[in-house]
């Protein structure tokens, strides 16, 4: 299969497909669409950067009756991010399906407004992460007894979560003839096991092998615990501007780094797993919209990260199972992108790059790494700033009102603004770094929308 109008999609999804820009189906998608369209079950051994989620969306979407109001596709995910970049990408390829209601049920979001908006009617998607999903079972708020398609997203990663009970007590309450699509990028015994119980003569595909491979340069350097923070700086820099995320495998670690990197000139912004959810959401926001350059993160923080044309990925310490460093270097080369993989041992860590060797199939190349620390403040900062707007969703506050209030008389030129991001109560504009306190006094003295709002520079 070569193109999407060689499957049986309705007009309103090639429409989608259209709008989304997909040209040609991605490898997975070519392997996986033509069974998940018939109705039969599909367990895809498929990496986030595969295409995947449109694989299961345009199954699910397929399905569906828009007349209906009740929940007909279901699909659980490991984090909040991921749940968020799913139902866009399935709102995305919706476009042409009116008065279709995808909701998002996650954890470490407010209860209530779900629970009104279940009052409404009923969705008739429903993505979320399994800790809430079952919350709103239980409160019996949500119905599951006419799903037709159950989706489990990034299994593997749920399991290592522990979500496994709470998937299980789920799925319990969907019909059981219910179609079952299980993605994994990792294919343990516990996943095959999930797949023994949940799926029906299941159809199974995978990007394995090294001909589906993604193009991802591997770079080992050898370095000693006490030169790593000075020789990552130094391999940074010389990639100008492009933006990495650097992998620490303690919070402490994610913390000294970014510190370090700053200290350096980098933009560099700290991710971990124990930050507010709204403190997440602003490193992830001023990560996408240019104003951090790298991004370092814990594992559990970054999974979901869907950051387009993410060029760099670096493994500051090995991690202790091939798994995760799939996952980690798995970040960069998406959708057919190139990417670099930088990873940086120390002679303890040795064992652990035999057990990646064996997953690279390769032997390691080892690289000796700079010897001479960059001066302070010498590295690129970000190209972009961040100001913060305390108004939002809320205050009906839209893109087009603060681009409007920075571009107006003598104002900014439009190509100095970069991404606005609107949230329930607050909203985020990127402006060219050396436009920013510019941008700042402008908004602090004037009026959006008719109205005075706090503003800051983050
Ligand atoms: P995923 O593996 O679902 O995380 O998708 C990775 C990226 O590939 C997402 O940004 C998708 O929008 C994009 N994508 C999915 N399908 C296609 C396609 N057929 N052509 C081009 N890009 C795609």
């Amino acid at each position: 299969m070569d193109t999407f109008s060689e499957l049986p999609l309705s007009p309103a999804l090639q429409q989608g497909v259209h709008a989304a820009g997909y040209a040609t189906p991605t490898e997975i998608q070519a392997q996986s669409l033509p069974a998940i369209l018939a109705g039969r079950d599909v367990i895809a051994h498929a990496p986030t950067g595969s295409g995947k989620t449109a694989a299961f969306a345009l199954g699910l979407l397929h399905r569906l009756d828009p007349s209906l109001l009740r929940a007909q596709a279901l699909v659980l995910c490991p984090t909040r991010e991921l749940a968020d970049q799913v139902a866009r990408q399935i709102r995305k390829l919706a476009v042409a399906i009116p008065n279709l209601k995808v909701s998002l049920f996650c954890g470490g979001t407010p209860l209530a407004p779900q629970l009104a908006s279940l009052e409404a009617h009923d969705p008739q998607v429903v993505v979320g992460t399994p800790g809430r999903v079952q919350e709103l079972l239980r409160k019996k708020v949500l119905h599951l007894g006419g799903v037709r398609v159950l989706v489990l997203d990034e299994a593997d990663r749920m399991l290592d979560m522990g979500f496994e009970e709470a998937i299980d007590e789920i799925v319990k309450k969907t019909p059981q003839n219910r179609q079952s699509l299980l993605f994994s990028a990792t294919y343990p015994d516990e996943i095959r096991a999930i797949a023994q119980t949940m799926l029906r003569d299941a159809l199974e595909v995978g990007v394995a092998g090294a001909a589906h491979k993604p193009d991802i340069e591997q770079r080992f350097f050898e370095v000693e615990p006490a030169r790593k923070q000075p020789a990552l700086a130094a391999l940074l820099g010389g990639f100008g501007d492009d933006s990495a995320v650097v992998f620490c495998n303690t919070r402490k670690d994610v913390d000294e780094v970014a510190d370090s990197l700053r200290h350096y000139g980098f933009s560099a912004l700290a991710l971990h797993g124990e930050m507010e959810q709204r403190d997440r959401d602003e490193v992830l926001v001023r990560f996408a919209n240019r104003s951090c350059n790298v991004l370092v993160a814990s594992d559990v923080a970054a999974r979901g990260l869907d950051i387009e044309d993410l060029g760099i990925v670096v493994n500051y310490e090995l991690p202790s199972d091939a798994d995760t460093f799939q996952h980690r270097v798995g970040r960069t080369a998406r959708a057919g992108k190139s990417g670099i993989a930088i990873s940086l041992a120390s002679a303890r860590e040795l064992p652990r790059a035999q057990r990646i060797e064996e997953l690279l199939g390769t032997p390691i190349q080892w690289l000796r790494a700079p010897a001479a620390a960059p001066k302070a403040g010498s590295a690129p900062p970000a190209p972009m700033a961040t100001l913060r707007i305390d108004a939002g969703k809320t205050d009906k506050l839209r893109p087009g009102d603060v681009l409007g209030a920075l571009t107006g008389d003598a104002g900014l030129n439009a190509k100095d603004i970069g991404k606005i991001a609107i949230f329930a109560t607050r909203s985020y504009v990127a402006i060219e770094r050396k436009q920013a306190n510019n941008a700042l006094k402008r908004l602090q003295e004037g009026k959006i929308k008719g109205r005075k709002f706090r503003v800051s520079k983050l």
